[in-house]
């Protein structure tokens, strides 16, 4: 270790680091434009300039090595001027198009026009005018007059997504950020360019002019796309989700997310699709009723089979506590052993950054909290041929993602009786004979366990009726905050989907009143003191980050 000195401030460092990184470690927030704690050092926008002491000239922080005894200044008059002449070069052919820009609102460019320029331009000539809509692949957009040729997207596609399909051609002020000869910006990771690009250069084609970002919130979630459970935002608008961005977490996904992730996990929440109501089948055909008729209904006929006709399947989509709940209510209070559930493998759809061959979010933690099933009961294979033969009559399936094969679906048609509960209008629910109507993973709090065993917490982003109705006056301060309820809102919040864990004990409540639960939480405490890997967690000591449950425990895990 060495001793360094930081704006007066005495600071013990690893003599592997940089300037930037003590400084950034001890508080002291050096700006910066190309520099990137997990990419290359490139040196090149020369933002971080700062003064160290018997050093002729100002020395680039995210470049120079700390040494010891030496002395930094961040924010003295030299380091200040150098920073507004950086910020004068850099503007000089710069559109300033923040009103158009999707960048404003979160652009390094744009904040530090505040903090560290001039506030005018002595350049009166003409601008470089360079291309303005360059569709670099399918998801990323390049307006190239916005680029500060920091490099970064150049770095990452090379670095981190190992496809090096971002170059610069020319030079000087016509320098243009394409991409190489006959290439596309096309990986699994290409959007993390998006937020990578320090201003607007790079937008996301899917979210570009959709909304301002203070005119959205940001909610901390989870990627559902597969069992990695990256760390995410989700972006809502009037009750809209428009983007899901990454979050960091060194533990799981770093700084990033995939791109199958960050388009394909969302849209379902939005859709026209989705189940509005409790669904029943009346003369053939699946009819709206009330919640009060559905659930009677649901709990008239699992009671009329013999309780070893009935099988249940749980799902890796649904959380911890929904799959815990289900479990319970299917192996001690309807008291059949046959449940199970199946995960959705793509074999060959994994990476070594952060893609995972198992799409969905919780398999591991649906086992360990009891879906399987129990001595003499029927797994996922058995139950099917079951229906096959006429021994299992009652299918209850607490999600409508799962993979429709053959076999399946030639069993599905021989069921006297199936409850599903769903999201959206599928295949599955137009077979049903009751479809319930299930929040998706935006609309409700819980936990998933990801591929690591590390338990995460997602919380709810939009509302649904029961969301305003039952929980903390969230999606109504909400409203609040982003104006009143428009056409749109109002036509969504008559999504009346519930949690499944809260339809599963209104179903459960209905043949023993013990069985009720009020909330996530009260249900995840449940888990944390009767489910070995889980004990002594709460939802606060999952915080943002996720815990990672017992090695020990998990090691003995049937998976
Ligand atoms: S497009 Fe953005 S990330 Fe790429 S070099 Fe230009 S400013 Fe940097
Ligand atoms: S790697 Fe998996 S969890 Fe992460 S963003 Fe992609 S699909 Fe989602």
């Amino acid at each position: 270790m060495v001793k360094i000195n930081i704006d007066g401030k005495e600071i013990e460092a690893d003599p592997s680091k940089t300037i930037i990184e003590v400084a950034g470690e001890a508080g002291i927030s050096i700006p910066h434009f190309c520099w990137h704690p997990r990419l290359s050092v490139s040196g090149n926008c020369r933002m971080c300039l700062v003064e160290v002491e018997k050093s002729p000239k100002l020395a680039v922080a995210c470049a120079t090595k700390v040494t010891d005894g030496m002395v930094v200044h961040t924010e003295n008059q030299r380091v200040i001027k150098a920073r507004e002449a950086v910020m004068e070069f850099i503007l000089i052919n710069h559109p300033l198009d923040c009103p158009i820009c999707d960048e404003a609102g979160e652009c390094k460019l744009q904040d530090y026009s505040y903090k560290y320029s001039r506030g005018y331009s002595r350049f009166d000539d003409d601008k470089v005018r360079k291309p303005k809509r360059v569709e670099l692949g399918p998801n990323v957009m390049l307006d190239a007059e916005r680029c500060i040729m920091c490099s970064r997207c150049v770095r990452f596609t090379d670095e981190i997504a190992s496809k090096p399909q971002l170059v610069f051609t020319q030079r000087g002020d016509r320098i243009e950020l394409t991409t190489a000869p006959g290439e596309q910006l096309d990986n699994p990771y290409s959007m993390n360019v998006v937020e990578l690009c320090p201003v607007g250069a790079l937008t996301s084609r899917d979210f570009r002019f959709k909304a301002r970002v203070w005119e959205m919130s940001a909610t901390e979630s989870i990627c559902t796309g597969c069992a990695r459970g990256c760390n995410t935002n989700v972006w809502v608008r009037n009750n809209e989700i428009l983007r899901l961005t990454p979050r960091f977490n060194p533990d799981v996904n770093d700084y990033w997310m995939c791109d199958y992730g960050r388009l394909n996990t969302f849209k379902c929440v939005n859709s026209e699709t989705r189940v509005k109501a409790p669904l029943l089948r009346r003369n053939g055909d699946l009819v709206e009723v009330g919640w009060e008729e559905v659930i009677a209904e649901v709990v008239n006929r699992l009671q009329s089979f013999n309780k070893m006709e009935v099988a249940g399947i749980g799902s890796p989509f649904r959380t911890n506590e929904d799959n815990y709940i289900f479990a319970k209510l299917i192996k001690n209070i309807i008291g059949t052993p046959h449940i199970d559930f199946l995960s959705y493998l793509e074999q060959g759809e994994e990476d070594d950054l952060l893609i995972r061959a198992d799409k969905t979010p919780n398999s591991l933690g649906a086992r360990e909290v009891g879906v399987f099933p129990n001595q003499n009961g029927l797994n996922f294979k058995q139950i099917i041929k079951a229906i096959e033969s006429k021994f299992i009559k009652c299918l209850y399936l607490i999600d409508d993602r799962i993979p429709l094969t053959e076999e399946f679906t030639s069993a599905l048609v021989k069921i006297d009786y199936l409850i599903i509960h769903a999201t959206n209008i599928n295949k599955l629910t137009a077979i049903a004979d009751v479809v319930l109507p299930a929040s998706t993973y935006a609309e409700m709090n819980g936990t998933f366990t990801n591929f690591q065993g590390r338990v995460q917490w997602i919380k709810p982003a939009v509302a649904t009726v029961e969301l305003d109705r039952s929980l903390d006056g969230m999606a109504l301060s909400r409203l609040d905050k982003f104006g009143a309820p428009n056409d749109r809102w109002m036509k969504w919040n008559k999504r009346d989907a519930r949690p499944t864990w809260r339809i599963l004990s209104h179903v459960g409540s209905a043949i023993n009143p013990k069985f009720r639960y009020n909330s996530a939480e009260e249900i995840f405490n449940e888990i944390a003191s009767s489910v070995e890997a889980f004990r002594g967690l709460t939802y606060k000591k999952i915080g943002s980050r996720g815990v990672k449950i017992r090695q020990k425990v998990l090691a003995n895990t049937k998976i």
